[in-house]
């Protein structure tokens, strides 16, 4: 797959990511709130597994595509899998889940510098 391609039918803005945001740069809004906000997500390193996806996060609104911006909220970190209860793991997996959590947590403590 043409990864350029692929971006190029996605929307765009000038408006600045968060320094941790690894989207291509001017990755555009996506959706409308409630409020009618254009909305855009952050997303920051992955810290996958191979059963749970692990990310960075952030939701940014704007009035427009042109800003100004509404509303950012802190970053969190996404927990997620297939399976509602993230599945039954063994030792093996427990612990790749676990490393890649702290790991996640670590990022997360530089990003907000807590
Ligand atoms: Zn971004």
């Amino acid at each position: 797959m043409n990864d350029n391609a692929s971006h190029e039918t996605l929307p765009t803005t000038n408006m600045p990511c968060p320094h941790w945001c690894v989207l291509p740069t001017g990755h555009g809004f996506r959706s409308l709130t409630h409020e009618g906000l254009l909305m855009r997500c952050h997303e920051g390193p992955d810290h996958s597994t191979a059963d749970v996806a692990i990310g960075l996060v952030a939701d940014e609104t704007a009035l427009s595509d042109d800003g100004p911006v509404a509303s950012l909220t802190v970053p969190t970190v996404f927990v997620c899998s297939d399976d509602a209860t993230l599945g039954r793991h063994d030792v093996p997996s427990l612990r790749r889940i676990a490393a890649a959590l702290l790991n996640a947590a670590d990022e997360l403590d530089r990003i907000t510098g807590s």
